[in-house]
């Protein structure tokens, strides 16, 4: 007998700290304080929330501390609930399962210079890669951190700048920094890395498009804006783009809609009564199609 795969970690969290204006910072440990299992720098980790909810976040402490995992979370009144939920709702000595550790970089002793580029929130997987290169000597990695106007998370920056690893742009006093003119040439040895606003990573790939792939890294937050526009009410989607002639399929959003679909076939079968994909939902689409 096959012993079930592990899914989430039980761990509880130990502090909850203030990490600037929106921002809290939590630490979460094993409940007998147990090693937790091991991470690489910049990896993250997905929570297990309540109401279901499953958020991904990156962990910001040196992955040399095997004993605790450091999150720093803003909260996003406009989401759909998890930061609000860490934010509102978790108290320190809650249970919270976690994911095993994800992503992350493997140290390649070629590159002899890093350089990253962070916007706001976006600074934390880069907090847990300095530490690592900070405790390994590695001679030469910036981590340039951009914010309106206070820097998010002073407290776990505050090694950095002790270290002169950290260069703060504060826009509202200098305006946006050349990110072209922040990272230099595409030198042989160099590798660079981007987190933050979307408009902050495409200025990055444009920069770096002439790098090779393997020293470039983006991290994304949130799934970029989709270049077509999609709508649906139920049984088609109509995407229409610039320049794209509009374009009509049957099918749902997201997969999900199939999904849910499907789910309601079987239980309509199963329980002997009517799917809830109903008459009238078929029709209002046949409707849509007619105006196209
Ligand atoms: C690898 C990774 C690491 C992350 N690390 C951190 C971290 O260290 N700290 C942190 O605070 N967050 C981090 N996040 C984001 C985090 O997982 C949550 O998305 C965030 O906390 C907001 O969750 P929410 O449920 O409150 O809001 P969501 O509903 O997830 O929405 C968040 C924001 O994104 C917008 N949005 C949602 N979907 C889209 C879309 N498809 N296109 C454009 N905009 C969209 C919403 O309008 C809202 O403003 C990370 C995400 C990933 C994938």
């Amino acid at each position: 007998m096959t012993a079930p795969p592990i899914t989430t970690v039980k761990t509880v969290v130990d502090a909850i700290e203030h990490g600037g204006p929106g921002i809290k910072v939590f630490t979460l440990v094993d409940p007998d304080r147990w090693e937790l299992p091991p991470f690489k720098p910049g990896a993250h980790i997905d929570l297990h929330l309540p109401g279901e909810l499953v958020r991904t976040y990156s962990l910001c402490n040196d992955p040399g501390d095997g004993t605790r995992y450091v999150i720093a979370v803003k909260r996003e009144a406009g989401g759909r609930g998890g930061s609000m939920a860490l934010h509102d709702k978790i108290v320190t000595g809650d249970v919270i399962g976690v994911s095993l550790p994800r992503g992350g970089f493997d140290a390649d002793e070629n590159i002899r210079r890093y350089v990253f580029v962070a916007g706001g929130i976006g600074v934390t997987p880069y907090l847990s890669i300095a530490a690592y290169l900070s405790r390994i000597g590695h001679p030469d990695f910036t981590v340039h951190a951009v914010a309106r106007d206070r820097m998010p998370l002073e407290c776990l920056l505050a090694p950095l700048i002790e270290q002169e690893r950290i260069v703060l742009h504060r826009t509202s006093k200098t305006g946006r920094p050349d990110i072209g003119a922040l990272l230099g040439q595409a030198a042989s040895g160099t590798a660079a890395g981007c987190c933050g606003p979307e408009g902050m990573i495409l200025d990055f790939e444009r920069a770096t498009a002439d790098w090779p792939g393997d020293r470039v890294h983006v991290e994304r937050f949130v799934a970029p804006r989709l270049a077509v526009d999609l709508e649906s009410n139920g049984l088609f989607v109509l995407a229409r783009g610039n320049g794209l002639p509009r374009l009509i399929f049957p099918g749902f959003r997201d997969i999900r809609g199939y999904q849910a679909m499907y789910r309601d076939f079987l239980r309509s079968i199963r329980d002997g009564q009517a799917p809830e994909m109903s008459l009238e939902r078929a029709i209002e689409d046949q409707r849509l199609m007619e105006q196209i």
